[in-house]
């Protein structure tokens, strides 16, 4: 199997478990890759995680040598190079589009037999535990390992270039194609064609009353990773259809175990990860427990902060509570909007407009930064209209540019 073209996963964990690192590489074939490419790409996640191990203990030259021999040859490195860029893009993707922290979390003892053992899987990490975690050798490797990893990403970040807060005349962004001057006229023409917002049921404001605040934080909840119209539309369908339209939904919701819940989602398809539909559950509890099965308890008579930092410690996710606080302020109950929520239609056309190619998830910061450069007093402003740009003309293959108002100023359009 050294001679084989495709990094071998078999060889690799006898490997590491003879060269001292086999509880890491357990964890990695234990644990569960949740993304939508998973199909695809759940094995190369692991090459890739497996060739970032044997590299950071010296080790990956004697794999090469004893394992696969391929490894050194022109094709080879190109495949190790691609499945680090997997992983990365699998990282970023958990880091930044995936609304729940998440954390391994270790159900058995790793490093016994296969036979009988359940398997470790990603979890949600409970708000706050008082539970004293255990300290074993196999929790310390793990944070080790762990540790390792996010030290790394840290370093790689310090190394990346940061925006600076103000901009000044002349100067242009980092990767940023056209001039300032241009960019306010885009930043212009997008506030221009701002209209307000009519958001499922917040439609009173102030207003608004318990149920329909309800239904709509359940809406935004489940809207990531699905097209939104679905997210709103399984948000009224489990209120009114299954539930019949209850006050408090999250009195619902939780009134039976997280087994029961999870028992129930082919049932109320609600979203397509199964932990999306677990979170709903988990912010739920929090509903109930802090703020009394009332949404509105989290955000009236409250600065946007205040409520940014709520959202943040119930982990609804930093682009989620971003478009809450923005429907918070385009119905008038908030005075502040904050960032864009940068989601793929907004890359995509601030992406084109600016340097003629969309942004990745990877560089969310980057589209926050620019829109804060753009329209400082609210960036949220831009939101709409950007959003609704790539969702109508500027389609990921074939925009209408004819019919898109950035046209002139757009740097695709003009490359
Ligand atoms: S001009 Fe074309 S490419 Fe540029 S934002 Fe508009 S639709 Fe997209």
């Amino acid at each position: 199997m050294a001679g084989t073209k495709t990094f071998p996963l078999k060889l690799a964990y006898p490997f590491a478990e003879k060269n001292g690192c086999g509880r890491e590489a357990e964890i990695i074939r234990r644990t569960e890759i949740l993304w939508p490419k998973e199909k695809n790409y759940t094995s190369s996640v692991r090459r890739g995680q497996l060739i970032e191990l044997f590299r950071g203990r010296g080790i990956f030259d004697k794999f090469l040598a004893e394992c696969w021999n391929q490894g050194r040859t022109k094709p080879g490195k190109s495949q190790i190079r691609q499945k680090l860029k997997i992983l990365s893009d699998y990282r970023e993707y958990i880091r930044q589009d995936w609304p729940v922290p998440l954390k391994i979390k270790s159900t058995d003892r790793i490093g016994k037999p296969d036979n009988g053992i359940r398997q470790a899987s990603f979890t949600s990490i409970p708000a706050e535990s008082n539970k004293p975690e255990k300290v074993s050798s196999v929790n310390q490797d793990r944070k080790k390992y762990l540790h390792r990893i996010d030290s790394r990403k840290e370093k790689k970040e310090e190394r990346e270039p940061v925006y600076k807060r103000s901009m000044h005349r002349g100067e242009k962004l980092p990767g940023i194609r056209i001039s300032r001057v241009v960019l306010k006229e885009v930043a212009n023409k997008l506030i221009k064609h701002h209209k307000p917002d009519d958001w499922h049921w917040l439609g009173a404001g102030a207003a608004v009353s318990k149920k329909d605040a309800n239904k709509f934080f359940l809406g935004a909840i489940l809207d990531y990773q699905i097209p939104a119209a679905t997210a709103w539309e399984n948000s009224r369908r489990l209120t009114e259809d299954i539930f019949n339209n209850p006050d408090d939904i999250w009195a619902r919701v939780t009134s039976c175990s997280k087994n029961d819940w999870m028992s129930r989602r082919t049932k109320y398809r609600l979203h397509r990860f199964p932990i999306a539909h677990e979170r709903v559950w988990r912010i739920g509890n929090d509903v109930v427990r802090d703020y009394q099965g009332d949404v509105r308890n989290i955000w009236n008579n409250q600065s946007a902060e205040v409520v940014l930092k709520r959202l943040n410690t119930m982990r609804v996710g930093k682009q989620i509570s971003q478009m809450i606080l923005g429907a918070l302020f385009d119905v008038g109950i908030l005075r502040c909007g904050g960032d864009v929520k940068a989601d793929i239609h907004v890359r995509r056309v601030l992406g084109r407009v600016t340097r003629g190619r969309e942004f990745d998830l990877a560089e969310i910061p980057q589209v926050v930064e620019l829109t804060r450069k753009m329209h400082p007093e609210e960036p949220w402003l831009l939101d709409q209209q950007l959003y609704l740009l790539g969702k109508q003309v500027c389609f990921p293959n074939n925009p209408v540019c004819s019919r898109c108002y950035l046209s002139n100023e757009c740097h695709w359009r003009q490359q």
